[in-house]
């Protein structure tokens, strides 16, 4: 999932990227997110890279332990997730985007402080690694 052609991913895991820090599920959870993440997206050029929107498993549920089939252990939470990500960037099922693109539909759409809301119900939203890269990248603007 993580060679030739577009990266598949689902909705919510856009602002996910944004604030990975090398916190996940599992080791090759991590380790997959990672390579993704810290080796395509934030590597130079990464904002090149191109990312195709899926609704089921995407590059980054590969390898998580929570996966099941194409869909998770977490089902309608995962789904609430992907509604309200999708709604707010505008992102349905084979829409093509790259990175940073998708980079500055997130610094037009989700306003920093949001995330509490958007990210309601997600293990990671409290500890606020998420919410201070969105800051960060609102920063970036200048
Ligand atoms: S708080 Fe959770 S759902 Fe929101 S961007 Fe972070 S990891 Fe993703």
């Amino acid at each position: 999932m993580t060679g030739a052609g577009p990266l598949r991913y689902r909705p919510h895991h856009f602002l996910c990227s944004l604030g990975f820090q090398g916190k996940g599920y599992s080791e090759t959870f991590t380790a997959n997110m990672s390579a993704i993440v810290m080796g395509r997206l934030r590597a130079p050029g990464g904002d090149e890279t191109l990312i195709e929107v899926t609704g089921t498993a995407d590059a980054i549920c590969a390898p998580c332990p929570k996966r099941q089939g194409e869909g998770c252990e977490a089902g309608g939470k995962i789904a609430r997730l992907d509604a309200a990500h999708a709604y707010v960037l505008n992102l349905a099922p084979g829409d093509r985007l790259t990175w940073g693109e998708a980079k500055a539909r997130i610094r037009a759409s989700v306003p920093a402080g949001s995330l509490r809301q958007l990210c309601a119900g997600c293990e990671w939203e409290p500890l606020g690694l998420c919410e201070a890269a969105l800051a960060a990248l609102h920063a970036e603007e200048g």
